[in-house]
């Protein structure tokens, strides 16, 4: 068991496989965006000793994002290594779904459980707009072939206000009647370089809410408000699935917070809004023992910071969300 000093068991570890993506979504990264090169990213093997010390140290959870994670090479043979890893009970991924219609059964195969799949709206124009260059009808291709591989589905719309924050989050809400989903909106964070413009857009959840009763009817708490992960859900009169609210910035939800990430080039993220990180990388590579890396980890973890800190101004500028994994 991996305790913080405020007694949080951290177990759940989200993966950025990549700082790469396929899309440049307005609130995620600046369109001239600059990647790694591949040599400072973890590789393959480091991923693996990695995934195998966590889950020795009592990490069950695991989670691949990125950039998007799908564009990593042998991300199939990445999950199933990672499922196979013993003490792993399950492996989830958030990606964008633009290439789940080739990819999304060879994942199932592989051990991949669930996936959260990013679609900020249904129209086509919009969905154009915020992601920069993207198709909506790529996204449902992708879903579609989800579907059919079995795998759980969950979706997750960024909200920002004058792009989607109306008749778009009504119709991802509304999908939930016929759907057994868990749509899930997220107040849009703010990050390093783009922080004005994220911190103009945020549409705080209570506002968000009200603007779907009005035009789908009463939302009806579920489970009496209990978080689901980081979701606090609702549903709709005789609706099939959920409609979940991730509200970091207005309602922050750090004492049940179960999560460290790791980055693409090897940093322990103790806090997606917080700046402090734990360089793991550079000791796996200098020749550290598992016993060695679990103390820099333990370390790490018994520091993670509570809370953060946006309503002093303390905003985190070492990384956009795209190089962390949401
Ligand atoms: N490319 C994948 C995707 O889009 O799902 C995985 C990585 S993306 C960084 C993970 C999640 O973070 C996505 O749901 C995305 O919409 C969300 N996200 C990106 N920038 C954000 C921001 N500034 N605030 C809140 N969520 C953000
Ligand atoms: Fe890419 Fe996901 Fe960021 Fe959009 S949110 S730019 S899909 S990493």
């Amino acid at each position: 068991m991996s305790l913080d000093r405020f007694g949080r068991n951290i177990n759940y570890l989200r993966i950025s496989l990549t700082d790469k993506c396929n899309l440049r979504c307005v609130y995620c990264m600046p369109e001239d965006m600059t990647f790694r090169p591949r040599a400072e990213l973890l590789q393959d093997d480091e991923i693996y000793r990695l995934v195998n010390i966590f889950a020795e140290l009592g990490f069950h959870k695991f989670r691949l994002t990125g950039g998007e994670p799908t564009v990593r090479a042998n991300v199939v043979g990445i999950v199933r290594h990672i499922a196979q890893t013993p003490g792993v009970k399950t492996v989830a991924m958030t990606t964008n779904g633009l290439l789940l219609d080739h990819l999304a059964r060879p994942l199932a195969e592989a051990g991949l459980s669930r996936v959260n799949v990013s679609i900020d709206t249904l129209n086509p124009e919009k969905f154009h707009k915020i992601t920069r260059w993207g198709k909506v009808e790529d996204v449902w291709k992708g879903l579609d072939a989800a579907v059919a591989a079995g795998l759980d589905i969950k979706l997750n719309a960024v909200v920002v206000r004058h792009y989607n924050d109306r008749e778009d989050a009504v119709n991802l809400a509304r999908l939930t009647l016929t759907k057994p989903w868990q749509v899930r909106f997220i107040e849009m964070m703010p990050f390093g370089d783009v922080a004005d413009f994220q911190q103009a857009g945020v549409v705080p959840e209570e506002e968000l809410r009200a603007t779907i009763a009005a035009e789908l009817g009463p939302l009806e708490l579920v489970d009496d408000g209990r978080l689901d992960g980081e979701a606090r859900l609702y549903r709709l009169a005789g609706g099939l699935g959920t409609i979940g609210f991730i509200s970091s910035v207005t309602q922050p939800f750090c004492a049940s917070c179960t999560r460290a990430r790791l980055t693409a080039d090897g940093r322990l993220r103790l806090c997606l809004l917080r700046e402090k990180e734990v360089n793991l990388l550079e000791p796996l590579r200098a020749g550290a023992s598992d016993t060695e890396m679990k103390a820099i980890i333990e370390e790490g973890i018994w520091w993670k910071p509570w809370g953060h800190k946006l309503a002093q101004e303390v905003i985190p500028l070492n990384r956009v969300m795209s190089e962390i994994g949401g």
